[in-house]
């Protein structure tokens, strides 16, 4: 049966050195995986178990390494923030995982921004309304393009790091994740049947901040890459 209209074009990153793209199935998200920066956001990292919400696919705003991306600063927000986290792509899925089994769904990489207007999420929290207004609004997902894993062991450790115009903002390690990759997925594949270009944004390390007009944005991880992006 034909389409009334065209169906929209299918979300996809291109896979950092070759001429292939990811495509993205979904866009998953942990909230306070790192307990600097839950703790920065008034809760108690020891006591709450991971919990997710959700991007959709064509949120992405792909960038390629070594080129600077530009976010188009959204509209309503008066306190957009940027959160600098370990984005990772599964190849593969299904549900009630082990943990060796998660582990053998991560494909790949990205650098990524979890983007958040922040005054939006404070009166969702404060009025006990969805995220979605304040998480997954056009282009709140920016991410470098995705580097693949191949034969090595999953990154459980490595710098993070965010510098805005030069200063840094963000610090942290990938061991300091309160949930690590493979238990964080057991974890998601509880709630939803995982599949094949799921990414998954692995949460951010303290140090959360406003982003401006006129910002340029860098982070980095080791073992993955950078990401640049200047907001416009
Ligand atoms: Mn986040």
């Amino acid at each position: 049966m034909p389409y009334i209209f065209p169906p929209p074009a299918q979300a996809a990153v291109p896979v950092a050195g070759s001429d292939t793209l990811f495509p993205i199935r979904r866009i998953f998200c942990v909230a306070r995986n790192y307990a600097a920066h839950a703790r920065e956001m008034g809760h108690d990292p020891e006591r709450e178990p991971p919990f997710f919400f959700c991007k959709p696919a064509d949120a992405v705003l792909p960038v390629a390494f070594g080129e600077t991306g530009r976010f188009p600063y959204p509209g309503v927000t008066k306190n957009l923030h940027y959160e600098f986290e370990l984005v990772i792509a599964l190849a593969s899925g299904g549900r009630n995982l082990s943990p060796a089994a998660a582990d053998a769904c991560v494909w790949g990489y990205a650098c990524g921004f979890d983007m958040t207007r922040r005054d939006l999420q404070a009166t969702a929290k404060n009025k006990g309304q969805p995220w979605d207004a304040s998480k997954a609004f056009d282009y709140a997902a920016p991410v470098s393009h995705i580097v693949p894993r191949g034969k090595a062991p999953l990154l459980a450790s490595g710098e993070i790091a965010l510098k805005v115009n030069d200063t840094q903002k963000q610090h942290g390690d990938l061991s300091d994740m309160l949930w690590p990759i493979p238990e964080m997925l057991v974890h998601l594949s509880q709630l939803w049947e995982l599949k094949a270009g799921d990414l998954v944004f692995t949460g951010t390390p303290e140090g959360v901040g406003a982003a401006a007009r006129g910002d340029r944005m860098e982070g980095r991880i080791a073992g993955v890459g950078s990401l640049m992006l200047d907001v416009i």
